[in-house]
């Protein structure tokens, strides 16, 4: 089954303390529609403009990603900028130029509007809001967020959280959304906002999730070298994603496992810029992650 991604499509310039690239594909649709590709097909909804490097649409094509719904505007692709610190846990935003996302309204072709898995990555909620207005009776929608929108978007965030089935969002976030420093607490007062499972990540220590049957701790897959953690968040949703959507059975009977592919789909993620690595990974090599992830939270 297919999933339909809608997110930003950008152009990132990332430095580390260790080297800086600019112009990079990046964007939080970009990472989770190749993290999907590899379980299942992907449509994407977005926008760039017209300095959008040509070999970054050849790369979607060569995931298989269907491009219908990618518009292609006059203007300058969304541009980010961010810096990492010396432990590669802590990012700085430089800078955010919107360009062509000012004025973007997702259009959905008839093509995608059955898809039964929609991810809402991160981008403004009123476009998140106006993609899951236009698609028929999915099975599931999962959406995910940033800290931003809770700043200057709180009230569409909210109205957002209630017409989902899963809301993710990074440990800082939900401190920040519910005002509570207790994990529990907070996945406690997510629900009550209305999703039926709430995911809260927390970077290299994994991830939790809450659902109708229980909590569920998930690891991240650990890594001697972390060369650029940006995108991990959206290859995480997307390989949770493509997953589940390759699935048979209920979402509840598959979530967890989703879980697990999702963090190892974020592992190659980490260990180039970009999608650097992501890209040259495959679903045989995130399902060999998956097996050594079991093998160490086995007791
Ligand atoms: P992550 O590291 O998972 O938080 O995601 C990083 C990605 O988010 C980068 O590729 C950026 O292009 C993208 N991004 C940064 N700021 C925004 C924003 N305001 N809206 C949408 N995407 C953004």
């Amino acid at each position: 089954m297919s999933v339909l991604v809608v997110g930003s499509t950008a152009l990132d310039s990332i430095k580390t303390p260790k080297a800086e690239n600019p112009r990079l594909l990046g964007g939080s649709a970009s990472h989770a529609a190749v993290a999907a590709s590899f379980f299942a097909p992907v449509k994407m909804v977005g926008i760039v403009g017209k300095d959008f490097p040509k070999r970054y649409i050849t790369l979607y094509k060569k995931h298989g990603i269907d491009l219908e719904g990618l518009q292609i505007a006059d203007g300058k692709t969304f541009h980010w900028a961010g810096e990492y610190e010396v432990n590669m846990n802590n990012r700085r935003t430089l800078s955010t130029e919107l360009g062509v996302f000012e004025t973007f309204t997702p259009h959905l072709p008839e093509s995608y509007k059955q898809a039964p898995y929609v991810l809402l990555a991160n981008i403004a909620p009123a476009l998140q809001h106006h993609v899951l207005d236009q698609v028929k009776q999915p099975k599931f929608v999962m959406a995910d967020t940033m800290d931003l929108w809770l700043n200057i978007a709180l009230p569409d965030l909210l109205r957002l959280i209630k017409r989902v089935d899963a809301f993710v969002l990074n440990d800082s976030e939900a401190r920040q959304l519910t005002d509570d420093d207790n994990v529990l607490r907070a996945l406690k007062k997510i629900h009550k906002l209305g999703p039926k499972y709430v995911i809260i990540k927390k970077g290299e220590h994994g991830s939790i999730l809450s659902g109708p049957s229980g909590l569920f701790i998930a690891p991240a897959f650990p890594l001697e070298r972390v060369c650029d953690p940006t995108g991990a968040g959206d290859s995480f949703v997307g390989g949770l994603l493509g997953f589940l959507a390759s699935q048979k059975g209920s979402v509840e009977k598959n979530l967890r496992r989703a879980i697990i592919h999702g963090a190892a789909a974020a592992s190659f993620c980490c260990e180039g810029f970009g999608l650097n690595q992501t890209t040259r990974a495959s679903r045989k090599a995130i399902t060999d992650r998956v097996r050594a992830l079991e093998k160490m939270v086995a007791f």
